[in-house]
């Protein structure tokens, strides 16, 4: 028998444009770069991989442009030539060879396990485990910056039957604020709609425990990453009647397992990115079922292909309790797909194609690719 094997791998940036500015504690969006990856195999199967981060650098240490450097130097001349139907032994080499680049890591994995589910015929939920659900509910982050703007859409998102769940970011103004606005929108929104907040770790433990008390009061359910640290997290469990989530400082299983030891979270934000890929997105699952901890399928604003993948995985998770965040394609005012994701009554459809199920509009993502690393301002 053969070894099919990895011959070529391509990465590009793609620059999409956004529906409109997305305001987080860190940084404003006014656009979204996915960088793709693209395995090519000596079978002929071809697959495709999504790198994106929130505004560059803001949110972390890797940006759409540092992945597409470690792959090309480093992560692609290690996988070149070796078996591509073996992603997780491919991946601990690759492992051994570059530490850390978690982004990097998952957009490859995600372009080997498509590669591996059009080979098999089968899409990659199964390659997972297999699913256990062929729908996701998707929340919808208000982040205009103007109260009214949020209610706006909140109210449209509503009517038109794509999302109930609101996430409202907070944390770049001052407490009195951000707990007007969020009282604000959830008292218009009453029981049509559940509002949950996200601080992306602006407050000290100081702050947080003067506001947590006032958004559970205001009708909010759950706090994502109100303060930095794990220490501080573990500090404000327990103390209100309100769920807090890990996003920020849940950095793969390593960290998925301090922060379960310490009881620092009651639900962990996962997402396939930050965790390194979709393998380790699972083993932090996996610590979370064993903790207690709940589950929510988070995202970095990817574009249709990583968030597919996250898609195909959270599908395949025992335990969903509060849904996923997985709208970062509707965020984008170009559909680069040949036939658009179906988003309908509140949820997502995970789609039962080979792979991941998707097929890309090449001609609109050449329009969009950027010619070499830097970014031209327009
Ligand atoms: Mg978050």
């Amino acid at each position: 028998m053969t070894t099919t094997t990895i011959e070529r791998i391509e990465t590009s940036l793609v620059d999409l444009p956004t529906i409109r500015p997305h305001k987080l504690s860190v940084a404003t969006m006014y656009g979204q770069t996915m960088m793709l990856v693209k395995v090519y195999c000596s079978d002929g199967v071809v697959g495709v991989g999504e790198g994106t981060t929130i505004a560059g650098m803001a949110y972390g240490p890797e940006s759409p442009e540092s992945m597409k450097l470690a792959i090309d130097a480093y992560l692609a001349p290690a996988a070149i030539g070796r078996d591509a139907t073996r992603i997780q032994e491919l991946m601990a080499h690759i492992g051994k060879l570059v530490k850390v680049n978690h982004f990097a890591k998952s957009a490859l994995e995600t372009a080997l396990l498509d590669a591996h589910g059009k080979r098999l015929g089968v899409p990659v939920s199964e390659l997972l485990g297999g699913r256990r659900r062929d729908r996701l509910p998707v929340a919808w982050t208000l982040a205009s910056g103007d109260t009214a703007r949020d209610i706006d859409e909140a109210e449209s998102m509503l009517a038109a039957r794509r999302h109930r769940i609101f996430k409202l970011k907070i944390g770049a103004k001052d407490l009195r604020t951000d707990i007007g606005h969020v009282a604000k929108i959830k008292k218009t929104m009453g029981d049509r709609a559940s509002v949950r907040v996200d601080v992306n770790m602006a407050w000290s433990e100081t702050q947080a425990s003067w506001a947590i008390p006032a958004l559970a009061d205001a009708g909010c359910e759950l706090v994502e990453q109100p303060v930095a640290s794990a220490a501080a997290m573990a500090c404000l469990m327990r103390r209100f009647p309100v769920a807090l989530m890990a996003d920020e400082i849940l950095q793969g299983p390593e960290s998925a397992f301090e922060i379960a030891k310490h009881g620092g979270a009651d639900v962990f934000a996962i997402k396939i990115e930050q965790s390194g890929g979709l393998f380790a997105a699972q083993r932090v699952a996996a610590i979370a079922d064993a903790a207690g901890i709940e589950l929510y399928g988070g995202t970095m604003l990817e574009g249709a292909v990583s968030t597919l993948a996250s898609a195909h995985l959270f599908a395949s998770f025992a335990n969903l309790q509060w849904g996923t965040e997985l709208f970062g394609p509707l965020l984008i005012t170009e559909e680069i797909l040949t036939k658009p994701l179906d988003y309908s009554d509140f949820e997502l459809t995970v789609p039962n194609g080979p792979g991941l199920g998707i097929e890309l509009d090449d001609e609109k993502i050449r329009r969009f690719t950027r010619d070499g690393l830097k970014k031209v301002i327009k």
